[in-house]
C-alpha cells in the first residue's frame, strides 16, 4: 500500500470471525486500518461498516474498513493459554480473598513450600495485601476464603469475562457486534 495518503489518526477495524463475533474481546480484535485494507485486497474479509475517512492513491480511493468480518471461521482454541492475565481475567480483575482490585499479584492457594503447583487450579489472583498475610500457609491455617475455586476457565468463560471490561475507545459502528454488560442492563 504504498504512496497511500492520509491522516495519521489511527483508524482501526474490528475483526469479527465469520460467525460475527468479535475474534476476541479482551482485549479486543482490532487491526490497524493499513491490515484490514490488505486483508480486503487479499479477499479474506468481508466489509461490514466503514469511516467515513478515505484513502487515497493514484489508483484507487476507498473508504476505510471500520467492521471486517473473515470470510472462514477460526476456530477457537479448546483451552486458553496459562498466562498471567488469563489468570486475572478469570478471576474478574479481583483478589479472590477480599476482592480488592488494586495491587495485585498471584497466590499459591496450596503454597509451593507445601507442594503446591503452578497451575489453573492452584493459582489465584490475590492483592499484595492479602498474599503478604497468608505468607506460607494452608487456607484452612490462615483463615481466609477464597470467593471462587480456581478453575480451568474455557475459553468461552474468557470471553465472557472480557465482555464486561470495554476498551477506552469504541467506534460507533462497532456496538452492533459488541453486547457488554453494561449496555445490557441498561
Ligand atoms: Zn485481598
Amino acid at each position: 500500500m504504498n504512496g497511500v495518503a492520509m491522516s495519521t489518526e489511527a483508524c482501526p477495524a474490528l475483526v469479527l470471525n465469520a460467525d460475527y463475533r468479535p475474534l476476541s474481546y479482551f482485549p479486543l480484535s482490532l487491526w490497524s486500518w493499513q491490515d484490514a485494507i490488505k486483508a480486503v485486497f487479499l479477499g479474506r474479509v468481508n466489509i461490514l461498516s466503514e469511516y467515513d475517512r478515505m484513502v487515497h492513491s493514484p489508483s484507487f480511493a476507498m473508504r476505510l474498513p471500520s467492521v471486517v468480518s473473515l470470510k472462514t471461521y477460526v476456530a477457537p482454541a479448546k483451552h486458553p493459554a496459562f498466562t498471567r492475565f488469563n489468570v486475572f481475567l478469570r478471576d474478574h480483575f479481583h483478589c479472590q480473598y477480599c476482592g480488592s482490585a488494586d495491587d495485585l499479584t498471584f497466590d499459591h492457594v496450596v503454597p509451593r513450600s507445601r507442594g503446591g503447583r503452578t497451575t489453573w487450579q492452584n493459582v489465584t489472583t490475590a492483592c499484595s495485601p492479602c498474599n503478604l498475610y497468608k505468607g506460607g500457609r494452608l487456607l484452612s491455617e490462615s483463615g481466609l476464603h477464597l470467593r471462587q475455586r480456581p478453575v480451568m476457565p474455557t475459553v468461552t468463560m474468557l470471553q465472557q469475562n472480557g465482555r464486561s471490561f470495554p476498551p477506552n475507545y469504541l467506534h460507533q459502528s462497532w456496538n452492533d457486534f459488541l453486547y457488554w454488560d453494561t449496555e445490557l442492563e441498561a
